[in-house]
């Protein structure tokens, strides 16, 4: 097994350009798995990796954790993979077993979770080398650009709704429809769920619809949490928003013992009044994607209930113009880079 060559879109610098340049990906050494990246979609926490967020990132640095591709090349003491599997990498990007977390069998805290394109360079690029304990298997029924986005904007608000206690016939809103939000409404909708979708414009209704969503409320019109009131109150809200206000407001439309779900990081610290969570018993949480183990979890329930992202995809080269994009918010609604393969 060789080291290879092929493309990588690299971070020079923090806050640099994009820079397309060809790289050697070596074999995989011990515990880890070469992956041809056939697909990554680029998440809005790719910034991260661009902007340097995390004081300890090294540069150059490949970002991208939604990643979808084929089993190239296998390390040593690496039972379950092989050569031409398709699998799937995502923001969990592997974790120590050795950890107070990890020895509970919690490894999404793992103490020291490597995060894929922020601790190694992920998939913004022909090839990946990760943890093979990081990995999901991708089933027949998605293709690389539809599993991509699943393996972090799919995964979040799967695997944050599918252990949010809430049950089918209850209360379910998402907040925002975007990236996440367009997939949570699905997920909620798939899974059960009485789906309410809260976001801005009478224009998001009819896609809101169509995602499974069974009652719209546009937030520039009504009162979301008094909407939600008149209806019962929500067992859970899950929010994919970065408004701080709106999601204080949010906490308004729980119903007793609700939960507030937090999946994406608001703009400023939250104020929130504590008398509705304590008198209600209300939570307010948040929730990371989960492990490879997950993804796995989040791809067989997409594929077996016909989930799918909705995507804009982009060659590798033009990984800029994708990123730009995202962060434009004007994306319908995942960026997705393909490399041919
Ligand atoms: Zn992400
Ligand atoms: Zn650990």
């Amino acid at each position: 097994m060789p080291s290879v060559t092929g493309r990588a879109v690299e971070v020079p610098a923090v806050g640099g350009d994009f820079q397309v340049v060809q790289r050697e990906f070596p074999e995989p050494g011990p515990g880890h798995v070469r992956i041809r990246v056939q697909a990554c979609g680029v998440c809005h926490s790719d910034s991260i990796t661009k902007f340097g967020v995390f004081p300890f990132i090294t540069y150059p640095r490949v970002p991208g954790h939604e990643v979808a591709g084929i089993v190239d090349a296998v390390g040593a003491d690496v039972p379950m993979f092989k050569p031409g599997q398709r699998v799937g990498l995502g923001w969990h990007g592997g974790h120590c077993n050795y950890c107070i977390p990890c020895r509970r069998g919690d490894f999404i805290l793992c103490e020291n979770q490597l995060i894929s394109g922020v601790h190694f360079d992920g998939g913004y690029a022909d090839y990946v080398v990760a943890p093979a304990n990081a990995l999901a298997f991708i089933p027949d029924g998605l293709s690389a650009v539809e599993a991509g986005p699943l393996l972090c904007a799919g995964i979040t608000t799967f695997n944050s709704l599918r252990n949010s206690g809430a049950r089918p016939g209850d209360t379910v809103a998402i907040l925002g429809i975007g990236g996440l939000g367009h997939l949570a409404v699905q997920y909620a909708a798939k899974s059960g769920y009485r789906t309410i979708a809260i976001a801005r414009g009478q224009d998001k209704a009819p896609l809101a619809q169509q995602m499974g969503a069974h009652i719209y409320i546009d937030s520039t019109k009504q009162d979301p949490a008094a909407e939600l009131q008149k209806l019962g109150g929500a067992v859970v809200i899950l929010s994919t928003l970065t408004s701080a206000d709106a999601l204080t407001q949010a906490v308004d439309g729980l119903a007793q013992g609700g939960k507030l779900i937090i999946t994406g990081v608001p703009e400023k610290p939250l104020e929130l009044n504590a008398v509705p969570l304590i008198l209600g018993r209300r939570t307010v949480m948040g929730w990371p994607s989960g492990t490879g183990m997950d993804s796995e979890d989040t791809l067989n329930f997409s594929a077996l209930t016909g989930i799918k992202p909705m995507t804009e995809v982009y060659p590798l080269e033009k990984a800029a113009e994708g990123f730009d994009r995202m962060m434009s918010g004007k994306a319908r609604f995942r960026a997705v880079l393909t490399t041919g393969a």
